[in-house]
């Protein structure tokens, strides 16, 4: 029987870079090919553990560049396609858009195309939490599925935007879809322009640590091996044309998260500067996994043990 072919798209990124490197591990009998256009948020380094592995491959290449894209669909004819690359620094999407727009949505639209054209068995768009907008700070809800979209910054603006066109190609063309949706995620191979990542190395290098406002926005924290075992799931499990959030019940303050890493490696809180206010800042995210949960989904990390094993790795 031919082996199942799973192209990952930005693979050379962070959540990516765990996923395929979970999935060459996780599963032997299929092709993994991981797709990235190497901009400054990818890189291969990441990689030397399984890039002499057999049942794993790369490609360079421009999600947005059609005609490479189609013409590599139809050589490969993947079986599953697991789209995770993007623009996604949410600072960067307030000051350049217009590549948010061209990467995020245009580049998807050309994925869904190839897809479409070759018949793929399913595929996989991963999004954010961030599409739902902004819950108040003294609000006990949470985001569901059936949250409607509001998006507040370019960058979650895109995604949304990304995940009307995956609805669209499912509704219009049948293609099989799912959308997953998950909180902020922290873990090995982040890039150092996040928040966890950032407070890690400044506090080794004793440099100061930067906090927006008051620090008192709150974010829904998941470990990246976490999100990778839900994606998995979704891929193999998910109801075609299900959308699925993602999420650990990890809420805390931006404040409490730099304090916990302080403290844990050591340090004085006296490091911490507060800065003004990134525009539009969204208040509180917090996910309603239910329905990943009744799928078979769990979180193996608590915040504790995921951030004293994310400040190891980084050390
Ligand atoms: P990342 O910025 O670390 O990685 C993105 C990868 O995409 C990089 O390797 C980059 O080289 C690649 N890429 C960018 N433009 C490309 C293009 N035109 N063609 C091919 N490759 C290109 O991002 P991440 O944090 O790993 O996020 C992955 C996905 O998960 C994104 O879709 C993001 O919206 C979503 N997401 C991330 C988080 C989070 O906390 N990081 C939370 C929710 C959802």
């Amino acid at each position: 029987m031919a082996r199942k072919k799973v192209l990952v798209t930005g693979g050379a990124g962070f959540i990516g870079g765990n996923f395929v490197q979970y999935m060459v591990n996780k599963y032997p009998d299929y092709e993994i090919y991981n797709l990235d256009l190497l901009t400054y948020a990818g890189d291969l380094i990441k990689h030397k553990t399984i890039e002499g592995k057999e049942n794993y491959h790369f490609i360079k290449a421009d999600i947005v560049d059609r005609d490479t894209i189609l013409a590599l669909f139809e050589k490969e004819r993947f079986d599953y396609v697991t789209h995770l690359a993007a623009e996604s620094h949410v600072d960067r999407s307030i000051t350049i858009p217009e590549i948010f727009v061209r990467t995020n949505v245009l580049g998807t639209q050309v994925l869904l195309d190839a897809a479409k054209t070759i018949g793929v068995t399913k595929f996989l768009h991963v999004s954010t939490d961030e599409v739902y907008g902004e819950l108040d700070f003294d609000s006990t809800s949470f985001f569901t599925e059936d949250s409607p979209l509001q998006p507040n910054s370019p960058y979650s603006a895109s995604k949304a935007s990304s995940d009307m066109f995956v609805r669209a190609y499912h509704e219009t063309y049948g293609l099989p879809i799912n959308i997953t949706r998950c909180s902020n995620n922290y873990g090995p191979y982040q890039f150092p322009e996040k928040l966890i990542p950032l407070t890690i190395s400044r506090v080794i290098n004793d440099q100061k640590i930067p906090i927006y406002g008051d620090g008192k926005n709150i974010r829904d924290w998941l470990h990246v091996y976490d999100h990778c075992t839900a994606i998995d799931l979704v891929l193999h499990k998910g109801e075609n044309g299900e959308i699925y959030n993602i999420g650990g019940h990890n809420e805390r303050t931006n404040l409490e998260v730099v304090k916990t890493i302080i403290n844990i490696l050591g340090k004085s809180e006296e490091i911490i500067e507060f800065v003004p206010d990134r525009l539009g800042h969204d208040k509180r995210y917090a996910i309603d996994p239910t329905k990943i949960t009744a799928l078979g989904w769990q979180p193996t990390f608590t915040f504790q043990t995921g951030i004293a094993q994310t400040i190891q790795w980084y050390k």
